[in-house]
């Protein structure tokens, strides 16, 4: 299975995303991940990554495009993966097109949540306040400051990969407000939805 998953930031990406690895037993290729680990061990990408990532800003193309390369033709890739935060730009969604076109493979179905943005802050303020409670550290880049300049990305750059995608006819949009397992249980449908039970007989 080759999925991608858009939405705008606190959409609930990651926590599908998880979802779904464990459902196919594919890897769950989350960039912002990827950067964050980059950054925590000062390599050179993640010392470029951590001021543009900080603001909410997007890192380059070049940076991000090269990771999921490598990770597309790791030996765990080989079944599908499960690309969460990439692509982000329609230049991300056409190197990765090339990238599986040169396998001779297409992705699944790429998978939109949609949600009311008004309350993505309060959304994002709650994570913040879970983490704390928890005694975890919260993203330098989820401050009102930082998710306000994240989400004006998502609008200039990453709305239009969902029009690629729709244009492609692969885009399926799932309600991204309803319970974590009402979301699950809809990407579920529209996953499986054509896979009928065949009967013999
Ligand atoms: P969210 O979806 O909640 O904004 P992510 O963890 O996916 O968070 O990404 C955090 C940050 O990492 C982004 O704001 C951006 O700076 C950087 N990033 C992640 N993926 C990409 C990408 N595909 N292209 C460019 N920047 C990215």
């Amino acid at each position: 299975m080759r999925l991608v998953l858009l939405g705008p930031p606190g959409a609930g990406k990651g926590t599908q995303s998880a979802r779904l690895k464990e459902k196919y037993h594919v890897p769950q290729l989350s960039t912002g991940d990827m950067l964050r680990a980059a950054v925590k061990a000062e390599t050179l990408a993640g010392l470029a990554a951590k001021a543009i990532m900080d603001k909410g800003g997007l890192v380059p193309d070049e940076t991000v495009v090269g990771i999921i390369a490598d990770c597309i033709a790791a030996p765990d890739a080989k079944g599908g993966f499960i690309l969460d935060g990439f692509p982000r730009t329609v230049r991300q969604a056409e190197a990765l097109a090339k990238m599986l076109a040169a396998k001779n493979l297409d992705l699944d179905a790429v998978i939109e949540l949609k949600v009311d943005e008004a309350a993505l802050l309060a959304r994002i303020a709650k994570r913040a306040n879970d983490t704390l409670a928890c005694g975890g550290t919260v993203r330098a880049d989820d401050t009102p400051e930082a998710f306000q300049t994240r989400l004006d990305a998502y609008h200039a750059e990453t709305a239009p990969v969902a029009a690629f995608y729709a244009k492609k006819a692969l885009l399926k949009t799932v309600d991204g407000m309803a319970p974590v397992d009402v979301v699950t249980e809809a990407i579920d449908q529209l996953l499986d939805g054509g896979a009928r039970p065949v009967r013999l007989g």
